[in-house]
């Protein structure tokens, strides 16, 4: 058989950035499967002809993405399938437990991999799809399954790891024997670490600036980030903490919850003290309507929270996203 793919957030991406950030895990999967039954596997070309596909698979992660905005004439057969056409939809079991064919991916280093620990959350964070998705918590796969083809450098895409009790420290204890350099990059339950979390997350060896993630969506959060970041360091972490705060309906909020990190990040670098922790700020998307628009203070915040030139250098006050617009204004028309 032959058979096209089309990443379809990717395509979007790349049209609008030019780039595709990360790699569809489940059309590697397709790819790695359908080789394994002796097929052809190519990225989806409109202009083939010679030979339809007998099945093009879209796949479509985000519910917020444009679709794919072509007709496909030369296939027998299209499968559409991830979160971005609905909720519910899951590989074949003997897909989803294949690893991805790397070889289909154009910007994957070659000793990468991605993959799950862990499917599904116990938390029900009213933004996030993960629990209606996935359900609770479970176990499944093995690092050793993720590291195939000699890779070492692992994204872990488990969205609450620190959930999963005994399996997720037998998981992590065998990042640590193995020498994996990982990155959990969906975040970290800071109201999760416990000493003994403590002592093994700081033997880790972490990707990307040795650098651990947290989630610090509520004001609540700042403390239990504090509290497990400072643990962590006491068991000898010299990295950096990056912290994925999600932007809600309250302005003065998110303001006071990104500023308390802002202030954090100035006085650490002014007295050149202690790791340093960036924020990330993502514009609150509502999944029962993901087409409702972002209010422009939130993409003005993430602007300048996510562009680390910005954060470093001035307030979110003095920030100018555009011509004569300074976000001190947001506060002046109170
Ligand atoms: S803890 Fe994370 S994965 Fe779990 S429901 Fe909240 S946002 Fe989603």
């Amino acid at each position: 058989m032959i058979i096209g793919l089309i990443d379809v957030d990717g395509h979007a991406k790349k049209k609008k950035w030019g780039a595709t950030i990360y790699p569809n895990i489940a059309l590697g999967k397709i790819a790695r499967w359908h080789r394994n039954h002796g097929d052809t596997v190519e990225w989806y070309n409109p202009l083939r002809t010679e030979r339809p596909y007998d099945i093009v698979y879209m796949s479509k992660i985000f519910n917020f993405s444009p679709d794919y905005g072509y007709i496909i004439s030369n296939a027998r057969n299209v499968i559409k399938g991830g979160t971005g056409y609905d909720i519910k939809s899951v590989l074949p079991k003997e897909i989803d437990r294949c690893q991805p064919d790397y070889s289909i991916y154009r910007n994957i280093p070659k000793d990468y991999a991605y993959g799950f620990l862990t499917r599904g959350c116990p938390n029900k964070c009213r933004w996030c799809v993960v629990p209606r998705k996935e359900g609770r918590i479970v176990p499944y796969m093995d690092v050793d399954e993720i590291a195939i083809e000699g890779r070492t450098k692992l994204v872990l895409m488990d969205n609450n790891i620190l959930a999963a009790g005994d399996y997720a420290k037998q998981q992590v204890q065998k990042i640590i024997e193995r020498g994996y350099r990982v990155d959990f990059n969906q975040a970290l339950d800071a109201r999760l670490v416990t000493d003994e979390w403590a002592q093994l997350l700081a033997k880790v060896k972490w990707l990307d600036k040795n650098r651990i993630r947290f989630g610090c969506d509520t004001h609540k959060q700042i403390e239990y980030c504090e509290r497990a970041m400072e643990m962590i360091i006491g068991y000898g972490f010299h990295g950096e903490f990056f912290l994925y705060t999600m932007l809600n309906d309250d302005m003065n909020e998110c303001y006071d919850r990104i500023q308390y990190w802002w202030q954090r990040l100035q006085d650490a670098r002014k007295n050149h003290t202690g790791n340093w922790v960036y924020a990330f700020a993502q514009p609150y998307r509502d999944p029962d309507n993901p087409h409702r628009p972002i209010p422009q203070w939130q993409k003005d915040m993430a602007a300048w929270v996510n562009k680390r030139a910005h954060f470093v250098a001035h307030s979110f006050e003095e920030f100018e996203p555009r011509k004569g617009f300074k976000c001190i204004e947001y506060f002046n028309c109170k």
